[in-house]
Protein backbone atom coordinates (compact mmCIF):
# COMPACT_ATOMS: atom_id res chain seq x y z
CA UNK A 1 0.00 0.00 0.00
CA UNK A 2 1.42 3.50 -1.07
CA UNK A 3 0.90 6.15 1.66
CA UNK A 4 0.13 10.03 0.88
CA UNK A 5 2.27 10.86 3.65
CA UNK A 6 5.18 9.50 1.58
CA UNK A 7 4.61 11.61 -1.74
CA UNK A 8 6.72 14.36 -2.49
CA UNK A 9 6.05 18.13 -2.54
CA UNK A 10 7.33 17.90 -6.59
CA UNK A 11 4.89 15.17 -7.13
CA UNK A 12 2.12 16.55 -5.82
CA UNK A 13 2.23 20.14 -6.61
CA UNK A 14 -0.21 21.66 -8.97
CA UNK A 15 -2.34 18.36 -9.08
CA UNK A 16 -6.24 17.65 -8.61
CA UNK A 17 -6.53 14.42 -5.61
CA UNK A 18 -9.75 12.97 -5.67
CA UNK A 19 -10.04 12.43 -2.37
CA UNK A 20 -12.72 9.99 -0.95
CA UNK A 21 -14.11 10.36 2.54
CA UNK A 22 -16.84 9.24 5.25
CA UNK A 23 -18.56 11.94 5.94
CA UNK A 24 -21.73 9.95 6.17
CA UNK A 25 -22.83 12.27 9.62
CA UNK A 26 -25.66 12.60 11.58
CA UNK A 27 -26.80 16.39 11.82
CA UNK A 28 -27.18 16.34 15.62
CA UNK A 29 -23.31 14.78 15.03
CA UNK A 30 -21.88 17.60 13.52
CA UNK A 31 -20.35 20.32 15.88
CA UNK A 32 -17.19 18.68 17.09
CA UNK A 33 -17.38 15.79 15.15
CA UNK A 34 -14.64 13.91 14.80
CA UNK A 35 -14.49 12.32 11.28
CA UNK A 36 -14.63 16.31 10.32
CA UNK A 37 -11.41 16.79 12.28
CA UNK A 38 -10.06 13.98 11.09
CA UNK A 39 -10.72 14.84 7.67
CA UNK A 40 -8.96 18.09 7.84
CA UNK A 41 -5.34 16.54 8.51
CA UNK A 42 -5.49 15.16 4.73
CA UNK A 43 -7.17 17.95 3.78
CA UNK A 44 -5.01 20.75 5.01
CA UNK A 45 -1.92 18.28 4.16
CA UNK A 46 -2.89 18.54 0.47
CA UNK A 47 -3.85 22.36 0.32
CA UNK A 48 -0.29 22.88 1.85
CA UNK A 49 1.24 20.78 -1.27
CA UNK A 50 -0.90 23.06 -3.18
CA UNK A 51 -3.32 20.27 -4.67
CA UNK A 52 -6.92 21.29 -5.55
CA UNK A 53 -9.20 18.56 -3.70
CA UNK A 54 -12.39 17.13 -4.69
CA UNK A 55 -14.20 15.25 -1.98
CA UNK A 56 -16.15 12.88 -2.46
CA UNK A 57 -18.53 10.80 -0.36
CA UNK A 58 -22.07 9.51 0.54
CA UNK A 59 -24.59 10.05 2.95
CA UNK A 60 -27.30 7.45 4.32
CA UNK A 61 -29.05 4.87 2.23
CA UNK A 62 -31.15 6.46 -0.63
CA UNK A 63 -33.60 3.89 -0.57
CA UNK A 64 -34.33 3.50 -4.66
CA UNK A 65 -31.95 5.63 -6.64
CA UNK A 66 -34.05 5.84 -9.77
CA UNK A 67 -36.88 7.95 -7.74
CA UNK A 68 -34.11 9.92 -5.55
CA UNK A 69 -35.68 13.83 -6.49
CA UNK A 70 -37.16 13.56 -2.70
CA UNK A 71 -35.03 11.72 -0.96
CA UNK A 72 -32.55 14.29 -1.65
CA UNK A 73 -32.96 16.87 0.20
CA UNK A 74 -32.80 14.36 3.30
CA UNK A 75 -29.88 12.69 2.25
CA UNK A 76 -27.45 15.94 0.80
CA UNK A 77 -24.17 16.65 1.87
CA UNK A 78 -25.09 20.32 1.78
CA UNK A 79 -25.08 20.49 5.64
CA UNK A 80 -21.95 18.74 6.20
CA UNK A 81 -19.76 20.36 3.38
CA UNK A 82 -20.50 23.38 5.52
CA UNK A 83 -19.97 21.80 8.85
CA UNK A 84 -16.46 20.74 7.30
CA UNK A 85 -15.77 24.10 5.46
CA UNK A 86 -15.84 25.56 9.15
CA UNK A 87 -13.52 23.24 11.09
CA UNK A 88 -10.66 23.51 7.53
CA UNK A 89 -11.64 27.34 7.23
CA UNK A 90 -12.12 26.77 3.53
CA UNK A 91 -14.82 27.70 1.38
CA UNK A 92 -16.32 24.46 0.09
CA UNK A 93 -17.70 23.93 -3.36
CA UNK A 94 -20.53 21.64 -3.79
CA UNK A 95 -21.69 20.28 -7.39
CA UNK A 96 -25.14 18.76 -7.33
CA UNK A 97 -24.75 16.35 -10.44
CA UNK A 98 -22.29 14.47 -11.79
CA UNK A 99 -21.98 16.12 -14.84
CA UNK A 100 -18.13 15.33 -15.02
CA UNK A 101 -17.06 17.41 -18.46
CA UNK A 102 -18.48 20.82 -16.52
CA UNK A 103 -17.73 20.03 -13.32
CA UNK A 104 -14.13 19.32 -14.52
CA UNK A 105 -13.79 22.46 -16.38
CA UNK A 106 -15.46 24.57 -13.50
CA UNK A 107 -12.56 23.14 -11.03
CA UNK A 108 -9.97 23.93 -13.46
CA UNK A 109 -11.36 27.54 -13.98
CA UNK A 110 -11.83 28.41 -10.10
CA UNK A 111 -9.45 29.76 -7.85
CA UNK A 112 -10.90 27.57 -5.44
CA UNK A 113 -9.38 24.38 -3.86
CA UNK A 114 -11.58 23.05 -2.46
CA UNK A 115 -14.40 21.21 -3.95
CA UNK A 116 -17.22 18.27 -3.27
CA UNK A 117 -19.78 16.52 -5.00
CA UNK A 118 -22.74 15.55 -3.99
CA UNK A 119 -23.85 12.16 -1.95
CA UNK A 120 -22.06 9.25 -4.56
CA UNK A 121 -24.92 6.83 -3.41
CA UNK A 122 -27.54 9.32 -5.54
CA UNK A 123 -25.80 7.30 -8.55
CA UNK A 124 -26.40 3.41 -8.36
CA UNK A 125 -23.10 3.13 -10.25
CA UNK A 126 -21.55 3.63 -6.59
CA UNK A 127 -23.20 1.00 -4.75
CA UNK A 128 -22.31 -1.45 -7.63
CA UNK A 129 -19.00 -0.52 -8.09
CA UNK A 130 -19.49 0.71 -11.35
CA UNK A 131 -16.56 0.79 -13.34
CA UNK A 132 -17.71 3.19 -15.57
CA UNK A 133 -18.89 5.75 -12.75
CA UNK A 134 -15.40 4.95 -11.51
CA UNK A 135 -14.24 6.10 -14.80
CA UNK A 136 -16.90 8.77 -14.96
CA UNK A 137 -15.22 10.05 -11.26
CA UNK A 138 -11.20 9.55 -12.15
CA UNK A 139 -11.84 11.62 -15.24
CA UNK A 140 -11.81 14.87 -12.55
CA UNK A 141 -8.48 14.37 -10.90
CA UNK A 142 -4.80 13.14 -11.09
CA UNK A 143 -4.74 10.74 -8.46
CA UNK A 144 -6.87 9.32 -5.71
CA UNK A 145 -6.73 9.08 -2.07
CA UNK A 146 -8.64 6.62 0.58
CA UNK A 147 -9.29 8.04 3.25
CA UNK A 148 -12.95 6.22 4.46
CA UNK A 149 -11.83 3.26 6.64
CA UNK A 150 -15.07 3.15 7.77
CA UNK A 151 -16.38 2.60 4.07
CA UNK A 152 -13.05 0.18 3.13
CA UNK A 153 -15.21 -3.04 3.83
CA UNK A 154 -17.55 -2.23 0.74
CA UNK A 155 -17.49 -2.84 -2.75
CA UNK A 156 -18.00 0.77 -4.20
CA UNK A 157 -16.99 2.57 -7.68
CA UNK A 158 -15.34 5.11 -5.13
CA UNK A 159 -13.47 2.73 -3.16
CA UNK A 160 -12.36 -0.15 -5.25
CA UNK A 161 -13.42 0.15 -9.15
CA UNK A 162 -11.49 4.21 -9.28
CA UNK A 163 -8.19 2.70 -8.82
CA UNK A 164 -8.56 0.54 -11.79
CA UNK A 165 -8.21 4.30 -12.93
CA UNK A 166 -5.65 6.31 -11.34
CA UNK A 167 -2.38 6.00 -8.96
CA UNK A 168 -4.36 5.36 -5.40
CA UNK A 169 -2.81 6.03 -1.84
CA UNK A 170 -4.21 5.88 1.32
CA UNK A 171 -4.69 9.05 3.24
CA UNK A 172 -3.18 10.38 6.81
CA UNK A 173 -6.74 9.53 8.49
CA UNK A 174 -6.67 5.28 7.04
CA UNK A 175 -3.30 5.22 7.60
CA UNK A 176 -3.44 6.17 11.49
CA UNK A 177 -6.28 3.12 11.37
CA UNK A 178 -4.70 0.90 9.72
CA UNK A 179 -1.54 1.27 11.85
CA UNK A 180 -3.79 1.37 15.12
CA UNK A 181 -5.11 -1.87 14.36
CA UNK A 182 -1.87 -3.62 13.27
CA UNK A 183 -0.18 -2.77 16.65
CA UNK A 184 -3.26 -4.58 18.60
CA UNK A 185 -2.75 -7.77 16.11
CA UNK A 186 0.98 -7.99 15.70
CA UNK A 187 2.34 -8.30 19.07
CA UNK A 188 0.27 -6.53 21.52
CA UNK A 189 1.74 -6.05 24.71
CA UNK A 190 -0.16 -8.39 27.26
CA UNK A 191 -2.34 -8.74 29.48
CA UNK A 192 -4.57 -8.03 26.05
CA UNK A 193 -8.42 -7.40 27.02
CA UNK A 194 -11.90 -6.68 24.84
CA UNK A 195 -14.37 -4.83 26.13
CA UNK A 196 -17.69 -5.69 24.32
CA UNK A 197 -20.72 -4.11 24.15
CA UNK A 198 -23.15 -2.36 22.53
CA UNK A 199 -26.34 -3.95 20.31
CA UNK A 200 -25.21 -6.73 17.95
CA UNK A 201 -23.32 -9.64 19.19
CA UNK A 202 -22.69 -11.30 15.68
CA UNK A 203 -20.35 -8.89 14.34
CA UNK A 204 -18.20 -9.20 17.80
CA UNK A 205 -17.91 -12.68 17.84
CA UNK A 206 -15.67 -12.85 14.90
CA UNK A 207 -13.22 -10.39 16.95
CA UNK A 208 -13.18 -12.71 19.91
CA UNK A 209 -12.54 -15.54 17.96
CA UNK A 210 -9.53 -14.13 15.82
CA UNK A 211 -7.64 -12.68 19.24
CA UNK A 212 -8.31 -15.70 21.50
CA UNK A 213 -5.00 -17.28 21.83
CA UNK A 214 -3.72 -13.95 22.77
CA UNK A 215 -6.50 -12.58 24.85
CA UNK A 216 -6.40 -12.72 28.72
CA UNK A 217 -10.07 -11.44 29.13
CA UNK A 218 -13.62 -10.46 27.44
CA UNK A 219 -15.65 -8.07 29.62
CA UNK A 220 -18.96 -7.76 28.18
CA UNK A 221 -22.12 -5.23 28.74
CA UNK A 222 -24.73 -3.99 27.24
CA UNK A 223 -26.89 -5.99 24.70
CA UNK A 224 -23.98 -7.90 24.35
CA UNK A 225 -24.08 -9.40 27.86
CA UNK A 226 -27.81 -9.84 27.61
CA UNK A 227 -27.37 -11.80 24.61
CA UNK A 228 -25.12 -14.19 26.63
CA UNK A 229 -27.29 -14.39 29.44
CA UNK A 230 -30.24 -14.91 27.08
CA UNK A 231 -28.47 -18.29 25.63
CA UNK A 232 -27.62 -19.29 29.65
CA UNK A 233 -31.49 -19.29 30.16
CA UNK A 234 -31.26 -16.17 32.64
CA UNK A 235 -34.09 -14.12 32.65
CA UNK A 236 -33.63 -10.99 30.45
CA UNK A 237 -36.92 -9.93 30.51
CA UNK A 238 -37.76 -6.90 27.84
CA UNK A 239 -33.75 -6.28 27.96
CA UNK A 240 -32.39 -5.56 24.49
CA UNK A 241 -30.78 -8.44 23.43
CA UNK A 242 -29.37 -10.27 20.03
CA UNK A 243 -32.16 -12.96 19.12
CA UNK A 244 -30.65 -14.50 16.05
CA UNK A 245 -26.87 -14.74 18.01
CA UNK A 246 -28.32 -17.28 20.85
CA UNK A 247 -26.83 -20.22 19.55
CA UNK A 248 -23.50 -18.81 18.89
CA UNK A 249 -23.67 -17.08 22.34
CA UNK A 250 -24.49 -20.29 24.05
CA UNK A 251 -20.81 -21.78 22.64
CA UNK A 252 -19.04 -19.10 23.68
CA UNK A 253 -20.55 -18.42 27.11
CA UNK A 254 -18.80 -21.61 28.07
CA UNK A 255 -15.25 -19.88 27.95
CA UNK A 256 -13.66 -18.66 31.01
CA UNK A 257 -12.58 -15.77 29.09
CA UNK A 258 -15.58 -14.24 28.82
CA UNK A 259 -16.27 -12.22 32.03
CA UNK A 260 -20.49 -11.38 32.57
CA UNK A 261 -21.14 -8.47 35.10
CA UNK A 262 -22.08 -9.86 38.22
CA UNK A 263 -24.75 -6.95 39.20
CA UNK A 264 -26.64 -4.61 36.44
CA UNK A 265 -29.24 -1.97 36.93
CA UNK A 266 -32.32 -2.57 36.09
CA UNK A 267 -36.07 -0.64 35.41
CA UNK A 268 -39.24 -1.67 34.50
CA UNK A 269 -37.71 -5.31 33.83
CA UNK A 270 -35.03 -4.18 31.61
CA UNK A 271 -31.26 -4.17 32.14
CA UNK A 272 -30.02 -0.84 31.22
CA UNK A 273 -26.53 -0.23 32.82
CA UNK A 274 -24.00 -2.51 34.32
CA UNK A 275 -24.14 -2.23 38.04
CA UNK A 276 -21.35 -0.93 40.58
CA UNK A 277 -19.73 -4.17 41.54
CA UNK A 278 -19.10 -4.90 37.69
CA UNK A 279 -17.52 -1.42 37.48
CA UNK A 280 -15.07 -2.32 40.30
CA UNK A 281 -14.43 -5.63 38.95
CA UNK A 282 -13.97 -4.64 34.87
CA UNK A 283 -12.29 -1.29 36.32
CA UNK A 284 -9.31 -3.82 38.17
CA UNK A 285 -8.97 -5.76 35.43
CA UNK A 286 -8.45 -2.93 32.93
CA UNK A 287 -5.85 -1.58 35.49
CA UNK A 288 -3.73 -4.61 34.85
CA UNK A 289 -3.97 -4.74 31.16
CA UNK A 290 -1.49 -3.24 28.55
CA UNK A 291 -3.64 -3.49 25.60
CA UNK A 292 -7.39 -2.59 25.49
CA UNK A 293 -9.75 -2.93 21.93
CA UNK A 294 -13.21 -1.71 23.27
CA UNK A 295 -16.08 -1.65 20.76
CA UNK A 296 -19.45 -0.78 21.84
CA UNK A 297 -21.63 0.99 25.35
CA UNK A 298 -22.52 -1.10 28.60
CA UNK A 299 -26.09 0.29 28.48
CA UNK A 300 -28.33 2.22 27.24
CA UNK A 301 -26.28 5.73 26.95
CA UNK A 302 -28.77 7.88 25.06
CA UNK A 303 -30.34 8.39 28.52
CA UNK A 304 -28.11 10.11 30.87
CA UNK A 305 -28.93 7.65 33.84
CA UNK A 306 -27.57 4.99 31.88
CA UNK A 307 -24.18 6.22 30.74
CA UNK A 308 -22.27 5.29 34.02
CA UNK A 309 -21.07 2.02 33.17
CA UNK A 310 -19.61 3.57 30.07
CA UNK A 311 -18.26 6.36 31.44
CA UNK A 312 -16.48 4.68 34.56
CA UNK A 313 -14.74 2.14 32.03
CA UNK A 314 -13.45 5.12 29.88
CA UNK A 315 -11.98 6.70 32.88
CA UNK A 316 -10.65 3.53 34.54
CA UNK A 317 -8.64 3.05 30.97
CA UNK A 318 -7.18 6.94 31.44
CA UNK A 319 -5.45 5.83 34.60
CA UNK A 320 -3.81 3.04 32.47
CA UNK A 321 -1.11 3.95 30.21
CA UNK A 322 -0.61 1.19 27.50
CA UNK A 323 -2.23 0.65 24.21
CA UNK A 324 -5.98 1.49 23.99
CA UNK A 325 -8.24 1.61 21.21
CA UNK A 326 -12.12 2.50 21.40
CA UNK A 327 -14.28 2.37 18.29
CA UNK A 328 -17.82 1.79 17.24
CA UNK A 329 -20.45 4.86 16.55
CA UNK A 330 -21.96 5.42 19.48
CA UNK A 331 -19.38 4.61 21.59
CA UNK A 332 -16.85 7.15 20.72
CA UNK A 333 -19.56 9.95 20.46
CA UNK A 334 -20.16 9.18 24.16
CA UNK A 335 -16.64 9.58 24.94
CA UNK A 336 -16.31 12.53 23.04
CA UNK A 337 -19.29 14.41 24.16
CA UNK A 338 -17.55 13.65 28.01
CA UNK A 339 -14.25 15.02 26.68
CA UNK A 340 -12.49 11.33 28.24
CA UNK A 341 -10.98 11.24 24.45
CA UNK A 342 -7.40 11.77 26.23
CA UNK A 343 -7.65 8.69 28.33
CA UNK A 344 -7.52 6.44 25.44
CA UNK A 345 -4.99 6.21 22.43
CA UNK A 346 -6.62 5.88 19.34
CA UNK A 347 -10.17 6.67 18.70
CA UNK A 348 -11.47 4.96 15.87
CA UNK A 349 -13.84 6.31 13.17
CA UNK A 350 -14.09 2.99 11.77
CA UNK A 351 -17.17 2.14 12.80
CA UNK A 352 -18.50 -1.35 12.18
CA UNK A 353 -14.85 -1.35 9.73
CA UNK A 354 -13.12 -1.80 12.97
CA UNK A 355 -14.91 -5.27 13.99
CA UNK A 356 -14.39 -6.25 10.09
CA UNK A 357 -10.64 -5.55 9.93
CA UNK A 358 -9.55 -6.53 13.63
CA UNK A 359 -11.92 -10.18 12.63
CA UNK A 360 -9.78 -11.05 9.99
CA UNK A 361 -12.40 -9.90 6.90
CA UNK A 362 -11.51 -9.05 3.89
CA UNK A 363 -11.48 -5.52 3.37
CA UNK A 364 -11.85 -4.50 -0.65
CA UNK A 365 -10.96 -0.91 -0.65
CA UNK A 366 -7.64 -1.56 0.88
CA UNK A 367 -6.84 -4.37 -1.37
CA UNK A 368 -8.05 -2.18 -3.66
CA UNK A 369 -5.17 -0.32 -2.54
CA UNK A 370 -2.72 -2.80 -2.34
CA UNK A 371 -2.90 -4.48 -6.07
CA UNK A 372 -2.52 -0.25 -7.40
CA UNK A 373 0.48 -0.07 -9.26
CA UNK A 374 0.10 2.52 -11.22
P1 LIG B 1 -21.34 1.21 18.69
O1 LIG B 1 -22.09 2.17 17.82
O2 LIG B 1 -20.55 1.90 19.74
O3 LIG B 1 -20.55 0.24 17.88
P2 LIG B 1 -23.60 -0.54 18.82
O4 LIG B 1 -24.08 0.12 17.58
O5 LIG B 1 -23.25 -1.98 18.76
O6 LIG B 1 -22.38 0.28 19.44
O7 LIG B 1 -24.70 -0.38 19.96
C1 LIG B 1 -25.02 0.86 20.50
C2 LIG B 1 -26.39 0.86 21.05
O8 LIG B 1 -26.57 -0.15 21.99
C3 LIG B 1 -26.69 2.16 21.74
O9 LIG B 1 -27.73 2.80 21.05
C4 LIG B 1 -27.12 1.74 23.13
O10 LIG B 1 -28.22 2.46 23.62
C5 LIG B 1 -27.50 0.31 22.95
N1 LIG B 1 -27.42 -0.45 24.19
C6 LIG B 1 -26.33 -0.95 24.80
N2 LIG B 1 -26.66 -1.57 25.94
C7 LIG B 1 -28.01 -1.45 26.07
C8 LIG B 1 -28.95 -1.89 27.04
N3 LIG B 1 -28.59 -2.57 28.12
N4 LIG B 1 -30.25 -1.59 26.82
C9 LIG B 1 -30.63 -0.91 25.73
N5 LIG B 1 -29.79 -0.48 24.79
C10 LIG B 1 -28.49 -0.73 24.96
MG1 LIG C 1 -23.72 1.87 16.43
Amino acid sequence: MKYLSQLNKKYLNGKTCLLRLDLNIQDDELKNSLRLKRASLTINFLLKNNVKVIILSHKGRPENVSNIEHQKSKLSLKDVSKALSDVVDKKIILFENFDFKKIKKAVNDSNDKVFMLENLRFNSGEENNSKNFAKGLSFLGDFYVNDAFAVSHRENASVCAITDFLPSYAGLELEMEIKAFEKVIKNPPKPLIIILGGAKISDKIGVIKKFYSKISWVLTGGGVANTFFAAKNIPVGKSLYDKNSLTIAKEWSKSKKIIFPQDVKIENGEILDIGKKTIENYSSIIKKAKTIIWNGPMGYIENEKYQNGTVSLARAIGKSRDFSIVGGGETTSLILKKHLEKNIKFLSIGGGAMLWYLSGKKMPGLEALDKNNF
